[in-house]
């Protein structure tokens, strides 16, 4: 029950969909984006990112659901990297996930509200992770992402959503050859109209 790549279909704005695109149209990135509703643990991919906590040694939300799925040995390996800082990421191997690696990352504490601070880490999060995926020694092709921050954390998901699509956006514009698709991975179905709603100002079709 795992969905290789090609069971994920890519994302492409429909006609008219553009209007108020925030980027111009970059034709490189065709064919790069997803969006797939469900369980990041059953993607058959290059690699997944975790919304881990600064311990790394699990947690509840979709990191449990990661930890849960890979087994005892992801857990052994996160031990073996003494924490991480928030919007900083770290990759082990996937274990008893249908993905290679997992990459994690600890998105920011909103609770008391987003400022600047966390608008930054949150940012972070996206592109250190993109830059894990793509250093020269992982050679990770396919990425997805869940909504980090945004569930126990409590990011808000219509102020987050902007964060993550500009700041992969602006990723790609720059490295568009090192990856073959960025999966955005949404849990809940009000994320996944965020996600549809917003999709088009970043990355705008014809
Ligand atoms: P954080 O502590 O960073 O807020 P959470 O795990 O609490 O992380 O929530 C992040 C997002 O992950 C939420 O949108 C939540 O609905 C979603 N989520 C929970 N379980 C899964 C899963 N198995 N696959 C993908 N997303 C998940």
């Amino acid at each position: 029950n795992y969905e290789t790549l090609d069971n994920v279909p890519v994302w492409t704005p429909t006609a008219g969909d553009s209007g108020q695109s925030r980027y111009p149209r970059n034709e490189k990135l065709d064919g790069k984006i997803s969006l797939y509703s469900g369980d990041i643990t059953k993607l058959e991919i290059d690699a997944i990112v975790n919304a881990a906590n600064n311990t790394l040694l699990g947690g509840g939300g979709v990191d449990g659901a990661i930890h849960r799925a890979a087994g005892p040995k992801l857990k052994q390996e996160c031990a073996s990297l003494h924490g991480c800082e928030t919007g900083q990421a770290k990759i082990t191997c996937g274990y008893g996930l249908p993905a290679k690696y997992v990459i994690h990352t600890v998105g920011p504490i909103a609770t008391g509200g987003v400022g600047e601070q966390e608008r930054r880490a949150l940012r972070s999060c996206y592109r250190n992770s993109l830059e894990t995926a793509t250093a020269s020694q992982n050679a990770v092709r396919s990425l997805a992402f869940p909504c980090i921050s945004t569930g126990i954390y409590g990011y808000p998901p219509e102020q987050a959503v902007h964060e993550v699509l500009a700041t992969v956006r602006e990723y790609l514009d720059e490295h568009h050859d090192k990856l073959d698709r960025v999966i955005f991975c949404v849990f809940l179905p009000t994320d996944k109209e965020l996600y549809l709603k917003n999709l088009p100002l970043y990355f705008p079709g014809k």
